[in-house]
């Protein structure tokens, strides 16, 4: 054989079988030792993925030239290897005999240093560049700094950028983007307004940056300068609305984008669905659902399937989340069956998701850290106590995951809500962290289902310490003190949150009627002009209801105030007022879809379900926390929320 046979031969084979053959025929005929065929076996077995391979033919090789280690380097550098990397480049500087073409492997041995985080080697690599001059080639020089944000340096990144005497465009992007992910947000907008030329990549790092660190006006303010716009562009602008809680801007903005003809891609598609979510607004869903179908996109792109999913059950259409996740049976990743555990879970269907999770047991598919927080707040939301410690236990014996903060929250919220408080407190004193304010949240208004009043005092006073702004843990301190008459205390804790200016957050409930979303908050609309006509609803469905045996629970406005003016504040918080409207403006037998920003009080809920049964209509409320669905004067969270 021929080296130029040899050559032919190899640029025609496709697989790695082929690849052995014709090495071993090399092997026979000594061809190995010609360096020319030699290295071109070794890019081929790069290409076909044979690394290893690659590496056995190369330590055969007798001068191997720079070109070769190139290949090899950057190859390993985006392997499950990348140390291999770094010792091809130290083999290569005792070996070569000057640094020409040593230039090329430059980059990738440098991500090579960045991904293992290898700190030491890197400023290493970096000297030598320093002392060969070869930092005056922008190239180079900007993967020196993107070595150094990747070990998050951003202090020796910026080194560099400042002494080198040519930067480019990404040179600039590369530290704009280190900044941002460090949380840098001045700097990278310093760099950004001194910047010569902008590109694309500039605008989007910085809007993504300030989404991330909650400066929506911000990333608006560079939006609105930014001339041109691409679909990442817009993405960015949506994915900041969604992650500070503006879903109604995130909605729009996405519509405006459509309007434009910008076509969206995954990453948009999943973050306007995220924001529907929380919306509640179905019939948008239903539409970015069957927009997906005709542009025919795969589900399982970045995660589109789990996001249908998430977005039918945050809606209440928990059937339709059923529907999607069937539809993607040939083709499912663990997020969709994770989407569609929390989605069981959120509605109560506890024993739901455990059959679902054994399913996925059967199947072999390894559930991950979200899969078992899906199960937890499923076993909880069920009152599944047994299969919850169960999950537990398994989730740390057979798949050895190291229970996070959230898991032990969950298990505590499990446990304290079941009764088991003294259970929960244990857990709680014996886990790995410091309990966090959720935890102590859980036990909490545990203690004040259970009316245990020592715990729940404790509990309090703990979550209060870690989250003095958040205004929920002293009402319902407020409320324990309340319940026993301890009205002296009631007082002290007003006046603490008064002296620590905590507000109080307001009640809040939406309902959406012929495409258009009414808001209702305690005692009135925001539409002013409904609060009559919802009020004096309200008063007929209360008296009809009193026929049928209703009494407000007044226990539940543990205000220290007159009983009539109890009944009266009761009877005004947002979900009720959001229902009467539902019942004056949807046909009889509608069902009726309301969102609520807080918890579903006790009164609350024990009057949805007399007007289910009196009014014979169906009302699906989503919470903080879950979804009740009433029906028949009877809820699906059995009572136990
Ligand atoms: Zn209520
Ligand atoms: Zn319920």
């Amino acid at each position: 054989m021929l080296v130029t046979q040899a050559v032919t031969i190899l640029e025609k084979c496709k697989t790695i079988s082929e690849l052995r053959q014709i090495h071993a025929q090399m092997i026979k005929t000594n061809l190995v030792s010609n360096t020319f065929a030699a290295s071109k076996l070794v890019s081929f077995c790069c290409l076909t993925g044979g690394l290893d391979h690659a590496l056995s033919v190369f330590h055969r090789i007798q001068n191997p030239n720079p070109f070769i280690y190139f290949t090899l380097i950057n190859c390993f550098t985006e392997s499950s290897n990348p140390l291999e990397s770094v010792y091809l480049y130290a083999h290569m500087l005792t070996c070569l005999e000057d640094w020409k073409g040593v230039e090329f492997s430059l980059p990738s041995v440098l991500k090579a240093c960045g991904r293992l985080e290898a700190f030491e080697e890197g400023q290493q690599v970096h000297g030598q560049i320093f002392k060969t001059r070869l930092l005056f080639d922008p190239f180079v020089a900007n993967s020196v700094v993107r070595m150094y944000l990747e070990f998050g340096q951003v202090g020796f990144a910026r080194r560099v950028f400042d002494e080198m005497p040519a930067r480019d465009v990404i040179s600039w992007n590369s530290l704009i983007t280190g900044y941002m992910r460090a949380g840098e947000i001045e700097l990278a907008r310093e760099l950004f307004d001194e910047m010569p030329e902008r590109d694309l990549v500039s605008y989007n790092a910085m809007i993504d940056g300030y989404g991330k660190f909650g400066k929506c006006e911000l990333a608006e303010e560079i939006f609105g300068m930014a001339d041109h716009k691409d679909v990442k562009t817009w993405t960015s602008m949506i994915s900041a609305y969604v992650r500070n809680h503006y879903p109604k801007k995130a909605l729009d903005m996405f519509r405006e984008m459509l309007c434009l003809g910008v076509r969206p891609d995954a990453p948009a598609l999943v973050s306007v669905l995220s924001a529907i979510a929380d919306l509640g607004f179905v019939e948008e869903g239903k539409w970015i659902h069957a927009y997906i179908s005709t542009k025919k996109l795969e589900m399982n792109t970045g995660f589109i399937g789990s996001a249908l999913i998430d977005m039918y059950a945050k809606c209440g259409h928990i059937e339709n989340a059923y529907h999607v996740f069937r539809s993607i049976s040939h083709n499912r990743n663990v997020g969709d069956w994770n989407s569609m555990i929390s989605g069981l879970a959120i509605h109560g269907l506890g024993t739901e998701a455990l059959e679902l999770f054994h399913d996925m047991e059967r199947l072999k598919i390894e559930p991950d850290e979200i899969s078992f927080l899906g199960l937890l707040g499923a076993c909880s939301h069920g009152g599944l106590v047994d299969e919850g410690r169960h999950c537990f236990k398994i989730m740390q014996e057979k798949y050895k995951i190291v229970p996070k903060v959230q898991h032990y929250g969950c298990i505590i919220d499990l446990l304290s809500r079941a009764g088991y408080l003294e259970d929960a407190l244990g857990v709680l004193r014996n886990m790995p962290f410091e309990p966090d304010v959720l935890a102590w949240k859980a036990i909490l208004s545990a203690s004040m289902k259970h009316e245990n009043v020592v715990f729940g005092e404790n509990a309090a006073l703990q979550a209060i310490e870690l989250a003095p702004d958040d205004s929920s843990c002293y009402v319902l301190l407020s409320n324990i003190y309340a319940k026993t008459g301890r009205w002296d205390d009631v007082a002290k804790v007003r006046s603490m949150m008064k002296q620590r200016r905590v507000g109080k957050i307001p009640g809040c409930s939406s309902i959406l009627v012929k495409g258009k979303v009414h808001v209702f908050v305690v005692g009135k609309a925001i539409d002013e002009k409904f609060t009559h006509e919802v009020l004096s609803k309200l008063d007929d469905v209360v008296s009809r209801l009193k026929l049928e045996g209703y009494q407000p629970d007044l226990t539940q406005v543990l205000l220290d105030v007159e009983v009539e003016g109890k009944e009266s504040l009761l009877s005004v918080h947002s979900e009720k007022m959001a229902l009467a409207f539902g019942l004056i403006n949807t046909s009889h037998g509608a069902p009726i879809h309301i969102v609520k920003n807080l918890r579903v009080c006790r009164d609350c809920h024990s009057f949805m379900k007399l007007v289910a049964r009196v009014y014979n209509r169906r009302i699906v409320i989503r919470d903080q926390n879950r979804f009740h669905h009433f029906e028949n004067g009877f809820c699906s969270c059995k009572d136990y929320w």
